[in-house]
């Protein structure tokens, strides 16, 4: 199962836990996992909790990991200027497990599931949902 989230780019949060919990209910898995991944090299996905203050933190403690203004080897081969952006995909990974309960996603009270754009312009972004039972049905 799939869907598309636009984006702002230059780290636009992107909360995305509702489109993945219909994915999971409209796949009828009870007891299982769901492999949630988008597409792209400059986007990230993860968990954490929909708070002003994490998403100001993280995006301040990865200005100091993979600054925007950086002399990147990726600039001079690509002749792009978003660097940084591949940078923090990697480091932050672009798909996360979380397990199916009673054809629930089982995430904690303030875990919620978002796709962080890095890209220095707008786009339109794959999310993939694949559902895989625990169980033989
Ligand atoms: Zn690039």
């Amino acid at each position: 199962m799939r869907f598309t989230v636009p984006t702002k780019g230059h780290t636009d949060f992107v909360n995305i836990t509702e489109e993945a919990k219909r994915c999971v209910r409209e796949s009828g898995v009870q007891e299982g996992v769901a492999v949630i991944f988008v597409e792209g090299s400059t986007v990230a996905l993860t968990t954490m909790e929909d708070e002003e203050g994490i998403k100001e933190d993280l995006q301040s403690m990865l200005e100091k990991v993979a600054p925007e203004n950086f002399d990147y080897e990726h600039h001079k081969r690509w002749g792009d200027r978003n660097g940084a952006a591949h940078i923090r995909s990697a480091l932050i990974g672009t798909s996360t497990v979380v397990p199916i309960e009673e054809r629930a996603l089982k995430l904690g009270t303030w875990q919620d599931i978002f796709l962080i754009d890095f890209d220095e312009k707008p786009r339109t972004r794959e999310v993939h949902v694949t559902c895989i039972s625990a169980t033989s049905q």
